[in-house]
C-alpha cells in the first residue's frame, strides 16, 4: 500500500456521497463555464466503448501466441502494451501477472477503484463495491465461487491490491483444445473479468461460467 494511494483524483466508493460531490461540482463547474458536460460525455464513452476490455483481450492474445511479446511482458508490461497502443491515464505503470496451473492472480483496489483504463477501460460496479473490496483479500475463494469458479485445491491464489502507480493485468491461462485458433479468434475469448481474475477462459466450445457479468 502506498501513502499516495488515495490522492489520485478519482471517485473513491463512497457511493452516494461522492456521486452526490460530484453532481454538485460538475453544475458549479458547467455553469462558471470551467468545463463542457460534452467533453465529459465523450471522455466516459471513449473508455467505456472505445477503449474497454477488448484492449485487454488482444495483449492477452499476443501473449499466447508470441513468446517473444510474453517475455517482454513480462519483464517490462507498460512498454509491451504501449507497443500495441494502448497507453495513456490510469495505465502508465502496468505489470502483467500470469496464471499457471498452480497459481491464480486477482485484481483488486481494496482501498477506491484503481483500475488499468487503458487495457480494460472503465471499472465494472461489482469491482468499486465494499464487499468486493473487502472479501477479495479476506476470502478469495469465496469470491471464486461467487462468479463461478472453482480452482483446483491445490492452486495458489495471489492477491494484487491495484495503486494510483502500479495497475495489473491479470494473463489468464489460453484453454486447451485453442491450439488451432488465430490471435484474433483466440482474443475473442478472453473476458474483461479473467484479466481482473474473476473468470477463467473457456475455450468456445465450452459453456462460461454463469452469472460473471456487470
Ligand atoms: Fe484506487
Amino acid at each position: 500500500m502506498t501513502q499516495n494511494h488515495d490522492d489520485h483524483g478519482h471517485a473513491h466508493s463512497e457511493l452516494s456521497d461522492m456521486d452526490l460531490r460530484v453532481r454538485a461540482l460538475e453544475t458549479v463547474l458547467t455553469q462558471k463555464g470551467y468545463i463542457d458536460p460534452a467533453a465529459l460525455d465523450v471522455l466516459i464513452d471513449t473508455y467505456q466503448t472505445r477503449i474497454g476490455p477488448r484492449n485487454g483481450a488482444l495483449v492477452v492474445a499476443r501473449s499466447w501466441v508470441d513468446p517473444a511479446y510474453r517475455d517482454w511482458l513480462r519483464a517490462d508490461a507498460s512498454a509491451a502494451i504501449a507497443s500495441l497502443g494502448y497507453s495513456g491515464r490510469q495505465g502508465e505503470h502496468m505489470v502483467a501477472v500470469e496464471n499457471t496451473p498452480a497459481l491464480h492472480n486477482m485484481v483488486v483496489c481494496t482501498l477506491c477503484s484503481c483500475y488499468p483504463w487503458p487495457v480494460l477501460g472503465l471499472p465494472p460496479t461489482w469491482y468499486k463495491s465494499a464487499a468486493y473490496r473487502a472479501r477479495a483479500v479476506k476470502d478469495p475463494r469465496g469470491v471464486l465461487a461467487d462468479f463461478g469458479v472453482t480452482l483446483p485445491e491445490a492452486a495458489r491464489i495471489r492477491i494484487w491490491d491495484s495503486t494510483a502507480e502500479v495497475r495489473y493485468l491479470v494473463i489468464p491461462e489460453r484453454p486447451a483444445g485453442t491450439e488451432a485458433l488465430d490471435e484474433a479468434q483466440l482474443a475473442a475469448l478472453v473476458s474483461r473479468d479473467s484479466m481482473i481474475g474473476t473468470a477463467l477462459v473457456h475455450a468456445a466450445t465450452q459453456a462460461p461460467a454463469p452469472g460473471t457479468s456487470a
